[in-house]
């Protein structure tokens, strides 16, 4: 059964029906007997929509967030699973070195100049002497990561756990955020959203960063206040930014963001779940539960990620 607020049905029922040959895959408006429900493909359902199904099996998140799913009390104890697609990451990791090489190369300056006929020389930075921190080391953030440093900048990582990645330097752990922040010429932010991260990035923590730095959401807008990063941004304490995510989706036409100079905003549209290479995967997985063996890609609600 399946429930997206993007919709899309028709396309992921043509690419999963070949893989899953006996399985009947229908939109949840259509479902006659809930009690027929074993799996449930799902993007943002509605609060309470898993209390009709009493036989589910499996939750797939047509997504990688599952912040929107987590947490909420009407989840059945079944295993919850997510995309985790290569495809994804690359599309994910196109958009931060877009981000991060606009403000390697100071695009910016270059476009103000360009408004007013102004031929404007910047000398162009060394790649290294540019220090990137990426905030998540995961399935996204360690893709972009590496990507970056690929580029020849100074790229730093800060996860959970300890991490190991090529040309990636790694610090893990609250202890280390606070100069992690301070040595960060451009924030890359690819948190999940918990219970651990609502907030993380408050004024105080803002302020860390160098001045004028230039900060990259690309996580979910609560994982930063929003507030304050507009008021740093308008005192130009934080120099620049890009943001795909905000507190409140769509960011309402009155947001004061709109309005700043300094402020790249996109639509929440990074990365997307690409059907024609995560069928096979959410196939695999209903295979998997059908053989009694563990699924991959879990999420764990108790950690919220
Ligand atoms: P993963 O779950 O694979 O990775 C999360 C990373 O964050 C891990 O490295 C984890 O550490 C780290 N982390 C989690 N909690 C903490 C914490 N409290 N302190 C320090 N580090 C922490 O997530 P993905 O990389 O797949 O995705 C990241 C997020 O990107 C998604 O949750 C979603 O919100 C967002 N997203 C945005 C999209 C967009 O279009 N804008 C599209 C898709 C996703 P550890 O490795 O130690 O567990």
């Amino acid at each position: 059964m399946f429930y997206s607020e993007l919709d899309r049905f028709e396309e992921w029922r043509a690419l999963l029906a070949p893989l899953l040959p006996g399985v009947h895959i229908c939109r949840a408006q259509d479902v006659e007997d809930p009690a027929s429900v074993h799996y449930a493909l799902v993007w943002k359902p509605p609060q309470g929509f898993f209390g009709r199904y009493p036989r589910l099996k499996l939750l797939i998140n047509l997504g990688a967030g599952v912040d929107s799913l987590v947490g909420r009390d009407d989840l059945p104890a079944v295993p919850i699973t997510r995309i985790c697609d290569p495809d994804m990451s690359r599309m994910m990791a196109s958009y931060v070195l877009f981000a991060v090489l606009r403000y390697a190369r100071d695009i910016p300056a270059f476009e103000r100049a360009q408004r007013e006929r102004r031929w404007h020389y910047l000398h162009p930075r060394v790649p290294s002497s540019i220090r990137v921190g990426v905030l998540g080391l995961g399935e996204l953030g360690a893709y972009a990561a590496l990507e970056l440093a690929r580029q020849g900048l100074d790229v730093r990582g800060w996860s959970r756990s300890e991490k190991h990645l090529a040309g990636v330097t790694c610090v893990s752990g609250m202890g280390n955020l606070a100069g992690f922040l301070a040595s960060s010429d451009i924030l890359v932010v690819m948190l999940p959203l918990t219970a651990q991260t609502r907030g993380l990035l408050n004024a105080e923590r803002l302020a860390l960063l160098p001045k004028g730095g230039c900060l990259i959401n690309v996580s979910r807008g609560a994982v930063v206040d929003q507030q304050a990063l507009t008021a740093a941004l308008a005192s130009r304490q934080i120099g620049q930014a890009t943001l795909d995510v905000f507190d409140h989706e769509p960011l309402p036409p009155e947001d004061p963001l709109w309005a700043l100079d300094n402020v790249l905003i996109t639509p929440h549209m990074a990365s997307i779940a690409i059907p024609a290479t995560a069928a096979q995967q959410i196939a695999d997985n209903i295979l998997r539960l059908g053989r009694g063996e563990a699924v991959l890609h879990q999420v764990d609600p108790a950690r919220g990620y």
